[in-house]
């Protein structure tokens, strides 16, 4: 009950800093979203930004995906550009499970001058999500700059915060910066793989003190255009739903394909794949969500714009928020933020191809909403497939049930002063995120995480996670300067 007041507390502490925009609205609107400074910073020209350039070069064309990649050697890169910035062992360290040797990573700190105020840390996972060349238009492990965009897996998910966060410590590191605030680093591996080793899991576990801080910065913030460059919102990332696998298995004593009967595995685990299509889980939302979908929907004026602003304050179950709601659930994204759900990622079966199969299975994907148990996610799978037969068993849980971090004026004060610096005019929301981040593991070691925004991507998502993954050079060299603009702040106060 305690998180949920706090929540409130800072719904208005949002609606005071949101009014606080509306003013910079009036003052310096920009064509594309951009300041003339961010517009000016986006052409990359300057000599740190060519620096900064090699080194994003470098991470992007360092394979670190489970499969073919090593996290390891891509620390150990950074831990060389960090020694030859000046770091040495008392600030570096090293870490790597027997078992897992390329899956490796490394922390670094930045000694502040106060005694008495906390670190800040920054968080970025090195891992990417496979990528085969054979399905993608270029090398996937090439930096291709093509049309004002950055090409190469990785792009965006998530090397240009990570090569963000590494230039920043060397940088300060030479020019011999002491900030206020201990600022640390934390590199990781595992977050694109939920089988495998997860550094920040570890880390939470294992080496809380070398981690601990007030607060982290984190991925899963950031903004988003109108697919025509154009920055149209940008979101600060305060909390996410929580990723969990079931499992279905079907089994059937089998036979001769040549003598077929209806009762059939494959059959099963189909019927129940699609019932689970079917089912649409309940309408939910959060303080973070009501003022997402309320101040997205004052700066629209289109059907979308009203569906968002009626589903922020109209009762949920009365015929306003169905009607918005029917509207909100044209666009995936936004779907996907008002609810739970589940969906059916992979699925084998059979044994011999003139056998009938004794054996079916699916894996079913589902991200939870705050505040909701997976047992109780569980029981509704279980009534939707409605098949006794069908046994139903949830993965070992990736970590602990996410939690909303804490939406506070410290927090959100200095991110409002660089939205004013590089997209003025540009609604600032803060979100959930439907997809997962290892926030989760540092919230449940009582360090709340943060998604800032900064940089931006297209609506149809930038090839992360699929084909062709890319990021707009303007988004990489903008949101550099937002987020080393924005951990000066944090850091000096
Ligand atoms: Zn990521």
């Amino acid at each position: 009950m305690k998180r949920l007041r706090q929540v409130l507390v800072s719904a208005a502490a949002v609606g005071t800093v949101l009014s606080g925009l509306a003013q910079a609205q009036a003052q310096a609107p920009a064509g594309n979203g951009l300041s003339a400074r961010a517009q000016e910073v986006a052409k990359g020209t300057r000599p740190d930004q060519i620096a900064f350039r090699a080194l994003y070069k470098e991470m992007v064309e360092t394979d670190t995906s489970i499969t073919t990649g090593s996290c390891t050697l891509l620390a150990d890169e950074i831990e060389a550009h960090l020694r030859e910035a000046g770091y040495g062992d008392a600030q570096i360290t090293r870490y790597a499970v027997p078992d897992h040797p390329k899956e490796g990573g490394l922390v670094v700190v930045l000694p502040g001058s106060s005694k008495t105020l906390k670190p800040i840390l920054l968080l970025g996972h090195l891992d990417v999500v496979v990528a085969k060349r054979s399905d993608w238009t270029r090398d996937p492990y090439t930096l291709i700059e093509e049309g004002g965009y950055f090409y190469g897996r990785g792009t965006s998910d998530m090397k240009a915060m990570d090569a963000t966060w590494v230039d920043l410590m060397m940088r300060w590191k030479k020019a011999g910066y002491t900030p206020k605030r201990t600022v640390k680093l934390a590199m990781t591996c595992g977050e694109e793989t939920s089988w495998a080793f997860n550094g920040a899991n570890w880390l939470a576990q294992n080496r809380r003190d070398l981690i601990d801080a007030e607060f982290a910065l984190n991925e899963g913030g950031g903004g988003r255009t109108d697919g025509h460059g154009h920055v149209i919102q940008q979101s600060l990332h305060v909390g996410e739903k929580f990723a969990v696998n079931f499992q279905m298995v079907a089994t059937n004593p089998g036979g001769h394909s040549s003598i077929p009967v209806r009762d059939n595995a494959i059959y099963e685990v189909a019927e129940a794949a699609l019932k689970i299509k079917d089912y649409e889980f309940p309408l939910m939302l959060t303080d973070t969500t009501k003022a997402y979908f309320g101040k997205l929907g004052a700066a629209r004026s289109d059907a979308m714009g009203a569906a968002m602003r009626n589903i922020a304050s109209a009762p949920i179950g009365s015929p306003e928020s169905k009607a918005a709601e029917a509207v909100l659930n044209t666009d995936r994204s936004f779907h996907s933020m008002l609810r739970t759900t589940c969906v059916v990622t992979l699925v084998d079966g059979g044994h011999a191809n003139n056998a009938l199969p004794q054996h079916a299975g699916a894996n079913i994907n589902c991200r939870v909403f705050p505040g909701v148990s997976v047992e109780s996610v569980q029981d509704k799978l279980k009534e939707i497939i409605a098949d006794p037969k069908m046994t139903l068993t949830v993965e070992k849980l990736r970590g602990p049930v996410a939690k909303a971090p804490p939406l506070t004026p410290q927090i959100l004060g200095p991110v409002e002063k660089q939205m004013a610096v590089y997209f003025p005019g540009v609604p600032l929301v803060p979100t959930m995120s439907t997809g997962a981040t290892d926030g989760i593991f540092l919230e449940a070691v009582g360090i709340p995480s943060y998604g800032p925004p900064g940089g931006f991507g297209d609506p149809d998502g930038g090839g992360v996670h699929g084909l062709n993954e890319r990021r707009s050079s303007a988004s990489v060299y903008v949101g550099r300067d937002f987020l080393q603009d924005l951990v000066k702040d944090y850091a000096s106060h």
